[in-house]
């Protein structure tokens, strides 16, 4: 596809044979959908003909389009309108101090457009659907993805079909609905839905925007962390923390700085830390144990990292390997903590899989995985308006009083 100049070719991350990016070549044809996951190869002097540090000082572009040519979209011409990434990268001192540690800072992917770290792989997502003249995307979901691509559909006018569980959270759903995509809640597992969409896709011919399947969206994904190396001034912190549920966000966070080090811009990488929760860890199981991915049940209320067959594993397992970092798992009461922790300290709300991630860090930290003295940054990414059920179990209630000042008085004499 030659609007994509800044591009090489992909690359089978299983047997290493190489292609061309061709309409509807999503995986290796020679090792399957399962494990012929494709890796997106770039041309770096392209690359650094176009795009340098200093540059970016001067681009205006508040979005993560300011990267375009580390990604695989069309090098000119439009891109989708919605305004995605350039997230916030918070200086969380007091949070710091609460865990012990001097440098932490938190990367609040709540402010995309549709309130998740997803906006950022269904951007490529439609931005690919339009260079291939499709007339419609399609995807199967915990829920954020799902509601990312429907709203990033209705921003350049592309249907949309949606495929998600039947415990998807109302606020996810919502989304969905406002966006006027066509939902699909399947009577099943995720799995049961990512089966379904699969199917769907085939018959119909739609845009694949199904996690891992699809090449480009890692690459998507890689711009948070083009973001905090930026955002740091190009100073690599020790250590980077992702929630992990199919694997392609911690798998994205990493290509990042292997893209930013090959082009010459980083001479080191930080450690991925990849945290999931303890109902649903088949990826923390295989990083342990060596050998497959095995299936597990889901059973933990993050819902956006319930993932039982996850469908990125080998990246995510290569991202945390090659980076030096580890897996942790964190029961649901430590993801309802640190959601309050976080609320307090920062003014950052995340939903549970959002804040997985610190609860990871946290467990981390006191188990002595992670240093005092290093630098890390913990990406928050999820919004916790999506979820509010849940932000009410991690929360206690209000003070409930009649409008009289002298209850109020009493009731607030223990808290002043
Ligand atoms: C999807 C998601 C994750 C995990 O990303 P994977 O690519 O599935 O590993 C984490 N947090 C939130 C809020 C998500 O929506
Ligand atoms: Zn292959």
């Amino acid at each position: 596809m030659s609007d994509m100049f800044n591009v090489l070719g992909l690359h089978c991350i299983n047997c290493g044979r190489t292609y061309q990016p061709e309409v509807g070549l999503y995986t290796c044809p020679h090792c399957g959908e399962k494990e012929g996951i494709l890796d997106v190869d770039y041309d770096y002097d392209y690359i650094n003909r176009a795009i340098s540090r200093e540059s970016l000082r001067k681009n205006c572009e508040t979005s993560m389009w300011r990267y375009r040519p580390f990604l695989p979209v069309n090098q000119e011409g439009e891109l989708p309108p919605l305004r995605v990434g350039w997230s916030p990268l918070y200086e969380a001192k007091r949070l710091a101090q609460e865990l012990g540690l001097k440098y932490l800072y938190i990367k609040d992917d709540g402010v995309n457009p549709t309130a998740s770290l997803k906006d950022r792989a269904s951007a490529i997502a439609v931005a690919r659907a339009l260079a291939e003249g499709a007339k419609a995307v399609a995807c199967a979901s915990t829920g954020n993805a799902a509601s990312s691509l429907a709203g990033a559909a209705a921003a350049v006018g592309l249907r949309a079909f949606i495929f998600v569980p039947a415990r998807a959270p109302q606020g996810k759903i919502a989304q969905l609905l406002v966006f006027g995509a066509t939902v699909v809640s399947v009577q099943g597992s995720y799995e049961d839905a990512f089966r379904l969409s699969a199917q769907a896709i085939k018959r119909w011919g739609w845009y694949n925007r199904n996690a891992a399947i699809n090449p480009y969206l890692v690459e998507g994904k890689k711009t948070v962390c083009l973001e905090v190396a930026e955002q740091l001034n190009w100073e690599v912190p020790d250590w980077v923390v992702v929630s992990v549920g199919d694997g392609c966000t911690i798998a994205g966070a990493w290509k990042a700085w292997v893209d930013l080090y090959r082009a010459g811009w980083i001479d080191r990488f930080p450690r991925m830390l990849g945290v999931q929760a303890e109902g649903c860890c088949p990826i923390t199981r295989a990083f342990r144990e060596g050998g497959k991915v095995r299936p597990m049940e889901e059973n933990t209320l993050a819902d956006s990292i319930a993932v039982g067959v996850p469908r990125n594993p080998e990246k995510a397992l290569r991202a945390v390997r090659h980076s030096g970092g580890t897996m942790i798992n964190v029961s649901d009461e430590e993801i309802l903590n640190a959601m309050r922790l976080l609320g307090r300290t920062t003014g950052v709300f995340g939903e549970p899989a959002g804040v997985a991630g610190l609860a990871g860090l946290i467990r981390a930290v006191k188990e002595g995985v992670v240093k005092p003295q290093e630098k890390v940054v913990c990406l928050v990414t999820g919004n916790g308006l999506k979820d509010v059920a849940n932000a009410i179990k991690a929360t206690s209630a209000p003070l409930s009083l009649p409008p009289d000042m002298e209850k109020l008085a009493l009731a607030l004499k223990p808290l002043l």
